[in-house]
This record gives structure tokens, C-alpha cells and sequence, in this order.
């Protein structure tokens, strides 16, 4: 097994740590921000370029992949990494999160606010509704052929094995703030549930498959926006032993309210086992990330900084603004001039206004080049901050920077 977490500096006065994740293909120095190539790529980047600019891990999506191009491709094509040029570590996160937005409706951004009204029958009354849970697991229609497919616990492992990514996360079934408190402690016990039957599947699908190298399984801990369903989940699912195996890690998902991300994650975390890493789903703007990092989480994946890439979004350490408005016609500036990535060493704020206005494909690649390289580094600064002694000043600088000048710095 060559699957190793190991804390070199734990935070006094906080949650916050700095280690080092072991996979077999490779080294992640933790906290880091993992960029998203949901369907085996970045969009519109070259994994080399990937790689320059600080990304030690990306992570794929099982359920994409699942559909195009099956995960038996992936699986004779020596794994994910192989088959998508990244040498690297890899995850991939097991496709619940995308099986239910099927449910409210494909592609729908799920409303993380709680202050929105909260009914089951938002999924049940939709007309469009692509998927259907129950206790066995989920009945989905692609969303691009309209088959009919099943997911469970067992054919989530399967197909996640098949994938081969180094870090993989159990099926758990993701709820939104929409759902009510009786439908969040049901959605619970069935995460419970299938947690288990991941572990058994895992445990003899890695005894099955010896020649390929060890993946390592993350639990998913859900519980919504309620402290007692957060620390039960974060109770059975971080003791939680099947097969004579255990979660390598986990994984912090579903609702999250964001003024309430970091009293959640602390929650989880005084509860999970502490040597264990901890990965929270689906978040990475800036400010969120240092709640992240301080309340213990060792890695963050996000699909943000590349999908506002492409509509001439860019985070900068003057707040996120949009390079396609006509005040950088003439603005013959880097896009941040504090950033050392490729696209700001290389051109300007003109040259990208430019290539958005004139919808020239090349403006998704330097943009997501700058934006990613702005995540990834953000983290890497925190982490060096960690070890020198300096967080809380590095946050506070960055954050009143960031907050002060940007119009926008939430998502
Ligand atoms: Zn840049």
C-alpha cells in the first residue's frame, strides 16, 4: 500500500496544518488547491502547462467519464493519468454530487443559501427530473443520450477502480439546502449505509486487482447545515471499519451554507481522526479557502477558477473582474502584476480583451492559465505562511487587498 498522509506542522490556535499526501504517482504538499478536469482535461489547457504552473494534482469526475468514454477505456489505457498525459496524482469524485443535480434538474447550480425556502418537492414535482434515489442506490438518465443507467455503492467502486485515479471518494447521496431536515437524516442513513457496502467493494476490488496500484478510498460526510447530523456522520463515518479497512481520508460535501462553511468544517473536524487527510468539495473561492485551511482541511477542488476563466473572469489581487469590459481596450498592464503566471509574464490586459472580444479560442487558455495559477499559488502562499509562523498576517493582507477592491469577491 503506497498511500501515506503525514502532518510535518500543526497550527496552535487553530485547526490548520501543513503535510504531505503519498500516492503512487507521486507527492501532493498539503493544504493545495487541486484544479478540476472533469472530463480528463482542464479545458482548454495542456497538462504540461497544468503542471508549470503549480498544479500537483487534478481532479476527474467518475460519473462524466462513466458515460464518455466508459471507464473500461480508462482502465485499458493504464488509468486515468495515463490516459490523459498527467503524470501526476489524481482524484476523482464519485459522481453522487453530479447524480443529483440530475434530480433538481442537470446543470442547475445548486442554491446554497439558506435562506431559500427548503422542500423535498423541489426534486419530487420537477418534471425534468433525470434521477431517482433509493435505498439501493440511484436510476439516472444520461444527460447526453437519455439511456437509463444505475448507480450504486458497488458500481460506483467499480467504475471508480476502473478509472484508476490515486484518490477516489465513496457514493454517498448529496442533498442541497432545498431538502428538509426529515429528507437530510434519511439521505443520511443511507450515506451510512452505502459508506459501508464502498469499503467492502473497495477492499475486494483491491484485492482483485493486484497489478494496479493502490487507490486510496475517502468517506464523504454530509449532514447539511445541522450540527448533530455533521457530527454523527463525521462519528460513524470516521470509525467506521468494514472488510478490515477503513477511509483513508475524507471528504467534506454537500450543502454547504457559505457563512456557515467554516463552523461546519470545524464541527467535522474535531470529530474526524486527525492524521487522516481531509478534502472539501466543490470549494475554492479565495476567502473560503483560508476558512478551509484554518479549520483543518488539507485539500480543495474547484471547477470556478476555469469555468469564470472562459467568461473573461479573472480573480487579481485587486478583487475578480471582467477582462471582456471596454476599460482594458487600452490597458496595456498584466492582468495582475503581482502574478508570475504565463499569460501575465506574456501579455496584457489589452491583448486578452482583445482575444475574448473576438471570441478567439486562445482567451480560455491564458485566462485559465492566470486564474488557476492564481488558486493554486494563493494555497502554496498559505502553506509556507503555516510553516513561517505568519498566517493570520498573510490572510489579513490578502483579505484586505482582495475584499477592498473587489466588487465580487464572493461567488
Ligand atoms: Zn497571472
Amino acid at each position: 500500500m503506497s498511500f501515506s498522509f503525514d502532518i510535518k506542522h500543526a497550527e496552535s490556535g487553530s485547526r490548520a496544518r501543513v503535510g504531505t499526501i503519498t500516492t503512487p504517482h507521486g507527492q501532493i504538499q498539503t493544504p493545495a488547491f487541486i484544479p478540476v478536469g472533469t472530463k480528463a482535461t482542464v479545458k482548454s489547457v495542456l497538462p504540461e502547462a497544468m503542471a508549470d504552473l503549480g498544479a500537483q494534482a487534478l481532479l476527474a469526475n467518475a460519473y462524466h467519464l462513466y458515460l464518455q468514454p466508459g471507464a473500461d477505456i480508462l482502465d485499458e489505457a493504464g488509468g486515468l493519468g495515463e490516459f490523459m498525459n498527467w503524470p501526476g496524482p489524481t482524484f476523482t469524485d464519485s459522481g453522487g454530487f453530479q447524480v443529483l443535480s440530475l434530480g433538481v434538474g442537470f446543470k442547475k447550480v445548486l442554491a446554497m443559501d439558506a435562506k431559500t425556502f427548503r422542500r423535498d418537492d423541489v426534486i419530487a414535482d420537477n418534471k425534468e427530473r433525470l434521477a431517482h434515489v433509493d435505498d439501493e442506490g440511484v436510476t439516472f438518465k444520461s444527460h447526453l443520450d437519455g439511456s437509463m443507467h444505475r448507480f450504486t455503492p458497488e458500481i460506483s467502486m467499480q467504475v471508480q477502480h476502473q478509472i484508476g485515479a490515486d484518490i477516489i471518494f465513496a457514493f454517498d447521496e448529496c442533498t442541497t439546502l432545498h431538502n428538509t431536515r426529515p429528507y437530510q437524516v434519511l439521505a443520511m442513513d443511507r450515506t451510512f449505509a452505502w459508506a459501508m457496502r464502498c469499503l467492502d467493494e473497495h477492499k475486494a476490488l483491491t484485492d482483485e486487482r493486484t497489478t494496479k496500484p493502490y487507490q486510496a478510498l475517502f468517506g464523504v460526510i454530509q449532514g447539511a447545515q445541522y450540527e448533530d447530523l455533521r457530527k454523527k456522520a463525521a462519528g460513524d463515518l470516521g470509525s467506521m471499519q468494514s472488510s478490515g479497512q477503513s477511509f483513508d481520508g475524507f471528504g467534506i460535501g454537500g450543502a454547504l451554507d457559505k457563512g456557515a462553511l467554516g463552523t461546519i468544517v470545524s464541527w467535522v473536524n474535531q470529530i474526524l481522526p486527525e492524521n487522516k487527510p481531509k478534502h472539501l468539495l466543490g470549494i475554492g473561492a479565495p476567502e473560503d479557502l483560508f476558512v478551509g485551511v484554518e479549520n483543518g482541511i488539507d485539500t480543495f477542488d474547484c471547477v470556478l477558477a476555469s469555468r469564470i476563466a472562459r467568461t473573461s473572469a479573472v480573480y487579481t489581487m485587486e478583487g475578480r473582474f471582467n477582462l471582456s469590459n471596454s476599460g482594458f481596450k487600452r490597458d496595456f498592464t498584466a492582468i495582475d502584476d503581482e502574478c508570475d503566471c504565463y499569460t501575465c509574464t506574456h501579455y496584457t490586459r489589452a491583448y486578452m480583451h482583445h482575444v475574448f472580444r473576438g471570441k478567439e479560442i486562445i482567451s480560455a487558455t491564458l485566462a485559465t492559465i492566470h486564474n488557476e495559477r492564481f488558486i493554486v499559488r494563493l494555497v502554496d502562499q498559505m502553506r509556507q505562511a503555516l510553516l513561517d509562523g505568519n498566517f493570520k498576517d498573510m490572510k489579513a493582507d490578502f483579505l484586505g487587498r482582495y475584499k477592498h477592491r473587489s466588487g465580487q469577491a464572493s461567488d
